[in-house]
């Protein structure tokens, strides 16, 4: 039973093993060898419905494998294209039409007009921030107040 030389079948393969061990017990017609043969006949099912999957398995793999190449492709060729894109700004300052490359747009997505030096935001809604910041400004205003007055 330890080495029965199973170890690499197939589930097929050992079921169809069992079978024929079934069959050499001599067990057919009675109700042990009815049972024995329903639960083989089952297994034999299972089996086949395992080695079906594993192949769609297969299939859906080798599948994701092409879309991902697909994809690689697709995402080289939008970079590329977004690399070669200038940006058409025009200075809130000095109303230049300024063209940018993508490269040229610092970390915090400012760009400086060449003409008045004005730092133009790409990134930021500058209206809301300069509120906040306002806003910031008299909340630490009114604590210098109240440090004074302790
Ligand atoms: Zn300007």
């Amino acid at each position: 039973m330890e080495n029965d030389g199973m170890e690499y079948a197939t589930i097929s393969e050992r079921v169809a093993y069992i079978k024929g061990l079934a069959e050499g017990l001599n067990v057919k017609e009675s109700n042990e060898g009815r049972v024995l043969a329903e639960i083989l006949d089952t297994l034999k099912m299972i089996a086949f419905e395992i080695e079906d999957m594993s192949e769609r398995q297969d299939d859906i793999e080798e599948y994701i494998v092409e879309v991902d190449e697909d994809l690689g492709d697709l995402e080289e060729y939008v970079f590329e294209d977004l690399e070669d894109e200038l940006l058409d700004i025009t200075c809130p300052v000095c109303d230049s039409e300024l063209e940018y490359d993508i490269d040229e747009i610092d970390d915090d997505g400012n760009v400086k007009c060449p003409v008045c030096g004005e730092v133009i935001e790409l990134l930021c809604d500058c209206d809301e921030y300069s509120d906040e910041s306002d806003e910031l400004e008299s909340l630490e205003g009114l604590d210098d107040t109240d440090k004074a007055n302790i």
